[in-house]
């Protein structure tokens, strides 16, 4: 993350790293020496959609922020008070005009350097493609054509491919990052037998 928590947003005490007794053991974190408050640093929800016109092609819009060339998912932080379907479903017409008629989630991926945690839909809409200024252009792509790149939004977009009976390609998103996806997260396996989540016995 760019910002370090650094006074108590309780008290404003300058916050301190301090070692304490937690249910996985002694854990360093930020915590305020005043009133105990702690800074868990819990990651943020941020919410994705593979967005699908009536003739079965996907967005992918441009921001504001990035290179020429490179395009992703429609995407918004979750806001206090909304469901994660009402979050997605108000960024999409927030930032596209789009009404969202029906929705299915396809995942959910960890960002680690920026501490958030990715809930991908899909959604079907209806309207026409007004971008917000945070957008600067899109494209509609076919599953054939879509590509797709190795990170949360890349795999929903993945799986949204493959849900057209195609089977995906990767590139890198931006020129000099991997093409590769991460053979833990792609390709997807069936639940049974994915061992990342296999606990030992407890006994
Ligand atoms: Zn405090």
């Amino acid at each position: 993350m760019s910002h370090e928590m650094r006074f108590c947003p309780n008290c404003a005490t300058p916050l301190q790293w301090i070692a304490s007794q937690e249910d996985s053991g002694m854990k360093d974190r930020l915590r305020c020496v005043a009133c105990h408050w702690t800074h868990w640093g819990n990651p943020t929800p941020v919410l994705a959609a593979v967005v699908e016109n009536d003739r079965g092609e996907a967005l992918l819009a441009r921001n504001a922020m990035w290179q020429e060339g490179v395009f992703g998912l429609i995407t918004g932080f979750m806001e206090a008070g909304e469901s994660p379907e009402q979050g997605i479903c108000r960024e999409v017409m927030e930032e596209t005009s789009l009404r969202v008629k029906a929705l299915r989630i396809l995942g959910s991926w960890e960002f680690l350097r920026m501490n958030q945690v990715l809930v991908a839909y899909h959604v079907r809409v209806d309207g026409d493609v007004k971008l917000s200024p945070e957008l600067l252009e899109y494209q509609w792509k076919t599953p054939q054509e879509a590509r797709c790149w190795p990170s949360g939004t890349g795999y929903a977009l993945a799986h949204w491919v493959r849900s057209k009976g195609v089977e995906p390609q990767f590139g890198a998103f931006r020129p000099g990052q991997s093409p590769e996806p991460d053979p833990v997260k792609w390709p997807p396996r069936p639940w049974a037998e994915d061992a990342r989540f296999v606990l030992p016995p407890l006994f």
